[in-house]
């Protein structure tokens, strides 16, 4: 497989909780920015298990794999790679009436997280239903994307307003940064009544809501032109099978920045203040938030639903 003269990448074995593990080129750097080296995003990966693992559970992944660093080439990959350990289960889902189902990765412990990591698969992406009922997304997501010259402060803005008008309706959100440019609010439903259908048109519902009530801030229409000084508010993203960055995912981004939830406290600073630092979080001030707390875990625990309009 490698031609004379060259040698194969150096490996190393690990154990993590129990499994044994080959890794490779742990000294290859993947963000250059700030000489983030693989073997610490495979460390950032076995410390961060324990919160993030939870939010990966029974989903269906979807990784991004900057195999030669962030600034490199990457790709999407949604079959489960073959030369995966065997404890690394797989879901099969059907993504169209004419393909055949796709084999998922399912990442469900440590090992497994590290394992992805040894990919160089930065980015860790679900979709909003679990493999148990795939019919019946958990919650809805709202993904705000600002368009310049709006920032990560106007997305904090209209995030608020998302919640206020949550609340109205007896309904709890939290909120993470996409590690990105925006925000994503997400509102558990855990009550497996809605529909990703129904989950849609009311993420369209309250967007076009909030576009009428503030057009020179918003806007509920995916067509780039418009989203110039305003946030798009992404309500298409609770379409079936669609996916959004996991939370504590690191991102394939020029540092090495993660979707990290916040508090609504965090957004409210954010918002008043204009600074946008408060927002933006690399992996090692994640590793001492989540000593912390881990402040999306409404997303697994609220039970709440819908309200019905007939
Ligand atoms: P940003 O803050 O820059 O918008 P983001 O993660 O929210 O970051 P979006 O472009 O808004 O990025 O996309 C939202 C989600 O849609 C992503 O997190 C990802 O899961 C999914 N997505 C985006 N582009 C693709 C793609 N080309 N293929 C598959 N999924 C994608
Ligand atoms: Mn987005």
């Amino acid at each position: 497989m490698y031609a004379a003269g060259v040698s194969p990448p150096p490996r190393t074995r690990v154990e993590v909780a129990g499994r044994h593990l080959s890794v490779s080129n742990l000294d290859k750097v993947l963000y250059p920015a700030r000489g983030t080296t693989k073997a610490a995003v495979i460390d950032y990966a076995v410390r961060i298990a324990p919160v993030m693992l939870p939010y990966l559970r029974r989903r269906p992944v979807t990784f991004v794999r900057w195999p030669d660093g962030v600034e490199s080439h990457s790709f999407f990959e949604k079959n489960c790679p073959g030369h995966r350990p065997d404890w690394v289960e797989v879901a099969r889902i059907p993504t169209g009436s004419q393909d055949a189902p796709i084999p998922f990765c399912l990442i469900e412990e440590p090992a497994a997280l590290a394992w992805a990591a040894n990919l160089a698969a930065l980015e860790l992406h679900v979709p909003m239903a679990t493999v148990d009922d795939w019919l019946h997304p958990t919650g809805v997501v709202f993904d705000l994307d600002p368009g310049a010259p709006a920032g990560i402060a106007d997305c904090a803005r209209v995030a608020l307003r998302i919640r206020d008008l949550l609340a109205r309706l007896d309904l709890t959100a939290v909120a993470k940064t996409s590690g990105s440019k925006g925000l994503h609010v997400f509102v558990p439903l855990n009550s497996a009544i809605a529909t990703s259908d129904d989950t849609r048109d009311f993420a369209l519902a309250l967007a076009g809501f909030l576009e009428s009530r503030e057009p020179d801030t918003v806007t509920a229409n995916m067509r780039k032109e418009l989203r110039t000084g305003r946030v798009f508010v992404d309500w298409s993203q609770n379409t079936g099978h669609k996916t959004t960055v996991c939370a504590y995912s690191l991102r394939g981004r020029p540092r090495p920045t993660v979707s990290t939830p916040v508090t609504w406290d965090e957004v409210s600073d954010a918002a008043d203040s204009g600074d946008v630092a408060g927002l933006d979080f690399e992996y090692p001030t994640v590793l001492e938030r989540v000593d912390a707390g881990d402040h999306f875990h409404a997303w697994l625990d609220v039970s709440q639903e819908l309200p019905v309009f007939t």
